[in-house]
């Protein structure tokens, strides 16, 4: 059967949507404070498995994907680096931990419109062609470090506490545009959530 997510090609893993579009809130426990994964390690190393596999095709349309927490510092796994060389669509993606994109090259447009990160977002010696981030919703601290940034850059961030914002050795080729506002924007967020 197909994932319910309207011209999502995969095939159902839990409650009719695919592992990459399926809640994942069951996936962790709290422990100290903090999310504790390793009940559901087979789930989150085959949700990579399966991600990695679409990278290494060329398929990047990644809207509306809820990711479990990062096996690795990177997006994408060391065997397989390399630069995402078509637009990348990572619109409404919903980061349940810390999201760790280094040593990612974006050839091309990313969109991050509606993206809502729970942990950290950390950006690391990587570069980044386009990036459109019309919404994007921070719950943790955003590190930005040793980026190049080529054409344009557009981040509209929404913080919804009080987080830590850093930015080292970014250069910035062209256009780069970044605004943070309070979070009286959360009930857009709220719709996002599947
Ligand atoms: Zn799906």
């Amino acid at each position: 059967m197909k994932c319910h997510i309207p011209d999502c090609p995969d095939t159902v893993y839990e409650n009719d949507l695919c592992i990459f579009h399926c809640p994942k809130d069951d996936w962790f426990d709290i422990v100290d404070g903090k999310k504790d994964w390793s009940k559901s390690q087979d789930k989150v190393d085959q949700f990579w498995k399966l991600l990695h596999l679409k990278f290494s095709v060329g398929d990047y349309a990644y809207a509306g994907y809820i990711f479990p927490k990062f096996n690795t510092d990177c997006f994408l796994s060391s065997e397989n680096l390399k630069d995402f060389t078509s637009p990348v669509s990572l619109n409404r993606a919903i980061f349940l931990d810390d999201a760790l994109f280094n040593a990612c090259h974006f050839k091309e447009i990313v969109f991050f419109d509606l993206a809502k990160f729970i942990g950290g977002f950390n950006l690391d010696s990587g570069s980044f062609n386009r990036v459109e981030a019309g919404y994007l919703l921070l719950n943790g601290s955003f590190n930005i470090k040793n980026m190049i940034f080529e054409e344009k850059a557009s981040f509209n961030v929404f913080i919804s506490n009080k987080i830590k914002i850093d930015m080292i050795g970014i250069k910035i080729l062209k256009d780069f545009t970044f605004s943070i506002f309070d979070s009286p924007m959360q009930e857009i967020f709220d719709h996002t959530s599947q």
